[in-house]
């Protein structure tokens, strides 16, 4: 049976970096809508110019779009062991559409995972991350939103799925390794239940 994961934790909180230690080891599939959108915006598709607008401010885009893309991809052969969804679902639409999209495959949420960072942690990581990779909302403004905006989509979605499985914190201040030790532990108790 596939193995699928949902990463939780706000911007610069490390889910990117783990996701692909995490891949490479597992042979899972990193789905990151934030990395899919990106992707739009370089290639100057319609949705990826419509979505750049949204995204510098740190806004969400609409459900349908990510949901789509999601969609698009989970019957990829390189999803086949399983998924880590980075970013995704942001919404309780989100949330009950990937659930019935897994369903329909007689799949479903695994495990849950919430990588925890201090505020200022966040900010000193998302200003290296400027200088680094230049995306265009690392800006102090729209970074505040998007932490206002996880605060509270985290708060709508988080609920969803603490029934019927406790979500497991990750403490994302640690060292890399150490945070990568920390998710193995939680995939080998997840597997062997
Ligand atoms: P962050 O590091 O802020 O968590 P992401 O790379 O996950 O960034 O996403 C960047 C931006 O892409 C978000 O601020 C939002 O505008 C858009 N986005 C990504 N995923 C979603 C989603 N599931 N629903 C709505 N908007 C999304």
């Amino acid at each position: 049976m596939p193995l699928n994961i949902i990463f939780f934790g706000p911007p610069g909180a490390g889910k990117g970096t783990q996701a692909k230690i995490i891949e490479d080891k597992y042979g899972l599939k990193q789905l990151s809508t934030g990395d899919m959108l990106r992707a739009e915006i370089k290639a100057e598709t319609e949705l990826g110019l419509a979505a750049k607008k949204v995204m510098d401010r740190g806004e969400l885009v609409s459900d349908q779009i990510v949901i789509d893309m999601i969609a698009g991809r989970v019957d990829s052969p390189e999803c086949a062991k399983g998924v880590i969804f980075d970013g995704f679902p942001r919404t309780e639409a989100q949330a009950l559409a990937l659930d019935a999209m897994l369903k329909a495959r007689g799949q479903s949420i695994d495990i849950v995972m919430e990588l925890k960072v201090d505020d200022g942690a966040l900010v000193a990581r998302i200003e290296k991350r400027a200088k680094e990779e230049g995306r265009s909302d690392d800006n102090v403004e729209a970074l505040k939103n998007r932490l206002a905006q996880y605060r509270s989509y985290s708060a709508e979605v988080l609920p969803y799925y603490n029934a019927p499985r406790e979500i497991a914190v990750i403490d994302g201040m640690a060292p890399i390794a150490d945070v990568t030790v920390q998710i193995e532990n939680i995939l080998n108790l997840g597997q062997a239940a």
